[in-house]
């Protein structure tokens, strides 16, 4: 064995070691200063196993922990690309406090090339917060997030994109917890110097007794300053998305005096949505709509209709309030019930 290969091998081992399963993860407590750790933490039902891929970079200073989850929809490009580009960006050397980073929570559907599900249990990861030990894989997943990734997090940030079948107007947005207001307060610092154009304040009025189903709705109710960022569309990977979120992930980390990026990207101008209004599809059909995310519709205009297999038509959609389209089916079919538009406002 020639040294090189030898070096090879050894190198191999090492890499293996590194990414070893593990059930707990500390938030890099017991890591050197100024180092870097790549692991899987794993989780079993009777029928499938998930391992949850984990970066933790530690910087060399003191300061917070900042997460960051991509991939809980495992067909939304832009924000598991961006944190391919991050992961290997962020220095730890010139870091601040923590970052960690899931580049995809949801790899079986990532793998599988699911829209909203994971294919192994038919479940939307994303409505299973905060998620059950004894429960399917992906409410065991949900469970896994919960514990180890938000809990002892001072930040979280969970990054989506428009899915396959969704036209999206990029923005950043944040629950108004009031029961929270520090942690309220930096969600809304955060997404002001996020670089976004578009911002969404969501209502929070979980009762008590009610699951929070989201991640970062999860993460607001456990007291972590929660953001959410949704840019690109159409499983497609737009670079400008790409770019914008990771841009936005700087201006945030700068905010927060935990890092200093060499270029910080800032529009000139942004504007809060803090009313949203949902358009759900009465009937199951084709969809036409010419109208894209981003466009100001007027009260009362039509926004287009639905077909059935036949070609006749069922039903005219039409706009309840004016506003901006945040996001919009951007394909053909649609079920009962979905929902076709969310169109947003200033709420005065
Ligand atoms: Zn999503």
């Amino acid at each position: 064995m020639s040294y090189f290969r030898y070096f090879l091998s050894i190198l191999f081992v090492m890499m293996l070691s590194n990414v070893l399963a593990q059930r707990h993860f500390d938030k890099g407590k017991s890591m050197k200063a100024g180092t870097v750790s790549q692991f899987l933490l794993s989780v079993k039902d009777g029928k499938h196993e998930a391992g949850l891929p984990v970066k933790v970079i530690k910087g060399i200073n003191e300061g917070p922990v900042f997460t960051i989850v991509a991939g809980i929809h495992g067909y939304e490009y832009p924000p598991i690309i961006a944190m391919q580009k991050l992961m290997n960006e962020i220095k730890p050397e010139q870091l601040s406090g923590t970052v960690v980073i899931v580049p995809v929570a949801n790899v079986a559907g990532f793998y599988g090339r699911s829209v909203f599900y994971n294919p192994e249990d038919g479940k939307n990861l994303n409505r299973v917060f905060p998620g059950r030990e004894d429960g399917s894989i992906s409410e065991r997943l949900a469970d896994l997030i919960t514990r180890e990734i938000i809990t002892g997090s001072d930040v979280f940030l969970d990054i989506h994109a428009g899915d396959g079948n969704e036209d999206l107007a990029d923005f950043i947005c944040y629950y108004d917890h009031k029961e929270t207001p520090v942690q309220t307060a930096l969600a809304r610092k955060l997404s002001d110097e996020s670089g976004f154009k578009l911002k969404v304040r969501y209502p929070f009025n979980l009762k008590a007794d009610q699951p929070s189903e989201y991640a970062f709705k999860q993460a607001t109710r456990q007291g972590v300053a929660a953001l959410s960022i949704e840019a690109g569309k159409l499983g497609n990977v737009q670079p400008e998305a790409v770019d914008m979120i990771r841009n936005s992930v700087m201006n945030m980390l700068a905010s927060m005096h935990m890092y200093k990026p060499e270029k910080q990207l800032k529009p000139e101008k942004s504007n809060w949505l803090t009313g949203q209004t949902y358009i759900k599809s009465i009937v199951k059909g084709i969809f036409y709509s010419d109208l894209k995310s981003g466009a100001l519709v007027a009260e009362g205009q039509s926004l287009g209709y639905i077909t059935d297999l036949f070609g006749n038509k069922l039903t005219e959609v039409t706009a309840p309030v004016a506003g901006l389209i945040l996001y919009k089916i951007g394909t053909p079919p649609v079920l009962e019930e979905e929902t076709l538009f969310c169109i947003g406002y200033e709420n005065r």
